[in-house]
């Protein structure tokens, strides 16, 4: 199976315990939970089974060690991560609305992922994996996003294959140089996995079925667009396939994509089909919304066949 590498933040959550709006007064909190949108998926793929390493930065500090015992425990290849003493890992802080939208207060900017460049340990990731996978998070700081491009460049000019997450609220889509950015991967991409509205951040059409047209035309090969709580779909010169959703009490959905897109590549990559594979990665989506904690979801081949046996039992 070829060896899959990511580039982007790592970073801890912590989650408030009560529903409402920020954090503008005292909230009882839980973690840190390991977390950031690259070392989730990559976590996942390594829990599958597959080849994955991550480049990314984090301070010398409890966060990062936190992160880096994760991904190490889960069987994904940790030489890409630089730690950086005398600096500090990023922290997301989440809060969950009454309606389930979420606020945040981050501080990946000011972390040390923020100025993330290639190391030698780095390169040698670069030079030695055969997929890149690019979340748009990562294209939105210079330093990473510089260290991203390099890595999509020496990956696809060794023959390897790209997969592309956006990934990207669209209030930071017109921060500088991003959008140019996220269309330089688009045009090399293989595997496109957008989110709901991602799907047409990208493309001037406007209705589903001309996006989705469109981005084929370009020479993407495959798009998957999950769409949350109502699954998934599969897009490809043969046609198109969903899934439904599983049914699942959602408690946490941070996360949720991550754990699908790790799924769907690793198996893909693995030589699963496209059915097989979105099967899988739906169960995976649906896993790691009922649970705390961004990473705590992901899963093995063995929970995801559980996961679907029961399933079959009580639905
Ligand atoms: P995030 O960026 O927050 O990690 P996302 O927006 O990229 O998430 P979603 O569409 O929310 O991704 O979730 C990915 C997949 O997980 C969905 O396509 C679906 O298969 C599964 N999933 C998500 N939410 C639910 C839910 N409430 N119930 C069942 N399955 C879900
Ligand atoms: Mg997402």
């Amino acid at each position: 199976m070829p060896k899959i590498l990511t580039v982007g933040e790592i970073l801890v959550e912590l989650i408030a315990t009560t529903k409402g709006d920020g954090f503008r007064e005292a909230q009882p909190l839980i973690g840190p939970y390991p977390s950031g949108a690259p070392a989730i998926f990559v976590d996942q793929v390594g829990r599958l089974g597959g080849k994955a390493a991550i480049i990314g930065r984090v301070g010398d500090d409890d966060f990062g060690h936190l992160n880096i015992a994760r991904l190490a425990q889960d069987g994904v290849d940790i030489s890409g991560i630089e730690v950086a003493s005398g600096e500090v890992t990023g922290c997301a802080f989440v809060r969950y609305r009454k309606d389930g939208s979420r606020s945040f207060v981050f501080t990946m900017a000011q972390s040390a992922t923020a100025t993330l460049s290639i190391t030698s340990a780095g390169a040698a990731l670069m030079e030695s994996c055969e997929h890149i996978h690019i979340m748009g998070t990562a294209l939105s700081s210079p330093g990473m996003a510089e260290v991203a491009l390099e890595a999509v460049s020496r990956v696809k000019a060794r023959g390897g294959s790209l997969s592309f997450d956006p990934n990207i609220r669209p209030e930071i889509l017109d921060s500088p140089g991003l959008r140019a950015r996220l269309d330089g991967i688009l045009a090399r991409t293989d595997i496109f996995l957008p989110s709901g509205h991602e799907l047409f951040l990208l493309t001037g059409a406007r209705d589903e079925p001309a996006a989705i047209r469109d981005l084929l035309a370009r020479g993407i090969r495959e798009i998957v667009l999950k769409r949350g709580a109502e699954g998934a779909s599969h897009f490809d010169a043969n046609g198109r396939t969903d899934i439904a959703p599983h049914e699942v009490e959602e408690i946490d959905p941070t996360g949720a994509g991550d754990c699908f897109g790790g799924a769907f590549v690793a198996l893909r990559l693995a030589g699963a089909s496209p059915l097989e594979a979105l099967r899988l990665a739906n169960a995976a989506g649906a896993r790691a919304v009922a649970r705390t904690g961004p990473m705590e979801g992901s899963s093995t081949r063995e929970e995801l066949d559980q996961f679907l046996a029961d399933y079959r039992t009580d639905g």
